[in-house]
């Protein structure tokens, strides 16, 4: 989907600093972290707008957490129906040990699991580790 759509569909004004967020997490396949795209952006915008907007993807369910043991908070794009404060992101995340990057396995879901009586789930994460397709 276009970028404008995607700010949009998640009532979002196109800014710049938005378009160009969100056209980082579309040119890679895997998450990143808030140092990633500071790096690729770090000429046109600074570090709290940057952060600011990777916030605001977060809570209107454009981007997810992917929790991958790394010392900084990583991010990918969601590609299920994510709105505000409503993510369905309940898919496998795989680590690759060779490169260091962590990718969404869309079509993998979390399965379900049993709690004892009393416990609520309110979000699982599952991580899988080893060596991704493109270093094998
Ligand atoms: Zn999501
Ligand atoms: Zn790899
Ligand atoms: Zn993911």
């Amino acid at each position: 989907m276009e970028a404008p759509l995607i700010l949009s569909n998640h009532d979002l004004r196109n800014t710049s600093a938005r378009l160009a967020v969100l056209g980082i997490f579309q040119k890679y396949t895997y998450a990143l972290s808030h140092s990633n795209i500071e790096k690729e952006l770090q000429k046109d915008f600074d570090r709290v707008t940057i952060y600011r907007t990777i916030h605001s993807f977060l809570d209107k369910g454009i981007v997810h957490k992917v929790m991958d043991d790394s010392e900084s908070a990583k991010y990918a794009l969601c590609v299920d129906e994510c709105s505000s404060d409503h993510h369905h992101d309940n898919h496998v995340h795989f680590k690759c040990s060779k490169c260091g990057n962590s990718e969404c396995l869309n079509n993998i879901q979390i399965p379900l699991t049993n709690l004892p009586s009393g416990y609520i789930a309110t979000e699982s994460n599952l991580l899988i580790e080893g060596v991704c397709k493109a270093c094998s």
